[in-house]
């Protein structure tokens, strides 16, 4: 293996080259021997300086990194710390001086991580090594390689950041045990929840309010109410390191929260919505942690459906089209919502997370009136109220609603849980006191509920297509909420537990992956398709579904993969089956 040492040499003899000289250096390795040693991988050189950067990785060896073994003792550990590293790389990164040049010359950057701690590939804690991923931006002047800069930027700044941000002797010990340490609670908790029957536990003293729609970083100031569970909901749990975590649990069934305008309970569902991932410390949702697989529903009009039974929900429509195989390239808000509902539990969701807020009113909700001048036949939805008890009571779907506008779901409620100035109060005695004083009048409109009559749907290979033009495969993600799959564009703005692109892009690599790999072949299902995604990245990594060692992959849910696969608007099912 060449040293850093060759490395500097071969910058520095094409400095002054065409950019494209750089290319000499893909695909090498190189040594930095020593006491804060490493091997510099250069797996791909930008042919161009306005192009996208050029990406690296280091590895560090076990040895020369010296972490203590507790960092590293279980995945949860493992995650919290690699996720601190990716921070502190990130850091480093900036703190190199910035050389001069055009395009993305000079900086040095990776995946950094954000206010959840999801697994990553911008850095990776092995037992041999500790492997960072980044890019760089190869320095030019105009088209022309500064070999001078580059040497310095691999050759010295390089090997500051791997020492300020990947040797335990380097980095503040105590930071990076709260790292390990609250990851590894936050999923023990999250294991406890099963076993107390709960939908989440939102614990005390958690802050959940953010900065802004934008900012998800905690709300700071006088103003901030810290969370408090209501006694008759409070619940402990065990966890390893803090001991115990008391807080409000929410309990499998259907759970109101109800509460006056402006009182926190948008709020509290964000928090819960985000509560499928873990939270760094400092982020004040540490310990409010939410089932793996609870998913957020909401209207999204304009989404397209692809052979999707939503009978359950909407029946006939006008004209006589049949809903039990619905397609539509603009589906109503109605539609949407019934949609997503029959998506979600398809993928595996045991808990729905509703708000008021974006919700379709006329997929929640028709109260006496409303029957009253509508006839039956004459409606075909039938209204969520009427579907989320059998939803829970045959096929275990739990249901955590924001309603402030509607006493009619006192009726079908488990508990209430009632907002007053960012304070929960449980009602739910009251509430049943209200409804059994005052009855609705209104007329169930039950049909049976059954889901996934017609079996799985199996997507049809050449509906998901990545191809453009003459490129076989051409998919890239343009933001958190946009795929770009082949002639298709996949909008995912509605998609709200994504947390950063780097999940997006596994999700496309993910797609593009299984249709190389013929896993998408006419005979699976979308859950089979999951299911097979998710044992690939369980055994070969997340480099197992993304080719060239990409440093910005990080882990998804299957819920949010196949969101993606029901958005794509050319998806067509195998039909003629059963
Ligand atoms: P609702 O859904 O009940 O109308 P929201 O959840 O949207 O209310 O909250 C209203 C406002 O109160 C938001 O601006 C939010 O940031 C703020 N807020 C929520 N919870 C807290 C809290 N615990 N402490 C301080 N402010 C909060
Ligand atoms: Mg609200």
């Amino acid at each position: 293996m060449d040293s850093m040492d060759d490395l500097q040499q071969d910058l520095y003899r094409i400095d002054g080259k065409g950019y494209r000289a750089y290319k000499d250096i893909q695909g090498r390795r190189y040594l930095e021997p020593g006491d804060a040693g490493f091997v510099l991988h250069v797996d791909y050189v930008q042919g161009d300086p306005f192009a996208g950067p050029s990406r690296m990785r280091v590895r560090v060896e076990t040895g020369v990194a010296g972490f203590p073994e507790w960092v590293s003792s279980s995945k949860s550990r493992r995650v919290g710390l690699e996720t601190y590293l990716a921070k502190e790389f990130a850091a480093a990164c900036q703190t190199v001086s910035t050389r001069a040049g055009s395009g993305k010359s000079g900086k040095f950057g990776n995946d950094r991580p954000g206010q959840e701690v999801v697994e990553r590939t911008a850095v990776m804690v092995t037992e041999d090594a500790v492997e960072a991923r980044f890019f760089v931006g190869l320095p030019a002047q105009g088209r022309r390689v500064l070999g001078r800069a580059a040497a310095a930027m691999l050759g010295e700044d390089l090997p500051r950041i791997v020492a300020e941000s990947l040797l335990y002797r380097a980095l503040n010990g105590d930071q990076i045990r709260e790292a390990v340490e609250v990851n590894e609670d936050a999923d023990a908790l999250r294991a406890g929840l099963a076993e107390q029957k709960l939908v989440a536990i939102v614990g005390d003293g958690a802050v959940l309010p953010r900065r802004s729609g934008i900012d998800q970083r905690p709300m700071s100031g006088e103003e901030v109410r810290a969370f408090e569970s209501p006694e008759s909901l409070r619940v402990t749990i065990s966890v390893p390191n803090r001991g115990k975590v008391s807080g409000l649990g929410i309990p499998e069934g259907v759970n109101l929260i109800v509460g006056g305008g402006f009182h926190g309970k948008s709020t509290l569902l964000n928090a819960l919505e985000r509560g499928v991932y873990n939270h760094c410390p400092g982020d004040g949702r540490e310990f409010v942690v939410t089932r793996q697989d609870a998913v957020k529903i909401r209207a999204e009009d304009g989404r397209s459906v692809t052979g999707v039974d939503i009978s359950p929900f909407i029946g006939t429509l006008p004209g006589g089209k049949g809903t039990e195989n619905f397609s539509t390239e603009n589906a109503s808000g109605s539609t949407s919502q019934a949609a997503n509902v029959v998506e979600a539990i398809e993928s595996g969701a045991d808990a729905l997370l509703i708000d008021e807020d974006i919700a379709a009113t006329n997929f929640m909700i028709r109260d006496r009136r409303m029957q009253e001048l509508v006839a039956r036949d004459k409606e075909p939805i039938t209204p969520f109220i009427d579907r989320v008890r059998p939803l829970r009571d045959e096929h275990g779907v739990s249901a955590v609603l924001v309603i402030g506008g509607s006493g009619d779901y006192f009726d079908v409620a488990d508990t209430v849980i009632m907002m007053e100035e960012y304070v929960p109060r449980d009602v739910t005695a009251e509430a049943k006191a209200i409804a059994a004083e005052r009855e609705t009048g209104r007329e169930e409109e039950i049909r049976a509920l059954e889901l996934g009559k017609r079996g799985g749907r199996i997507p049809l290979p050449r509906s998901i297509d990545p191809a453009r033009g003459r490129k076989e495969v051409n998919v890239k993600t343009r933001a958190v909420d946009v795929i770009s799959f082949g002639e298709e564009t996949i909008d995912l703005g509605a998609v709200s537990q994504l947390v950063t692109e780097s999940q997006t892009r596994g999700i496309a690599s993910a797609l593009v992956w299984a249709r190389g790999r013929g896993i998408i072949d006419g005979k699976r299902s979308v859950g089979e398709i999951l299911d097979a995604v998710e044992e690939q990245i369980a055994r070969e990594g997340f480099d197992g579904i993304a080719g060239g060692r990409p440093g910005g992959i990080a882990a998804f849910r299957r819920h949010e993969l196949a969101a993606a696969v029901n958005r794509l608007r050319s998806l067509r099912m195998v039909e003629g089956r059963g």
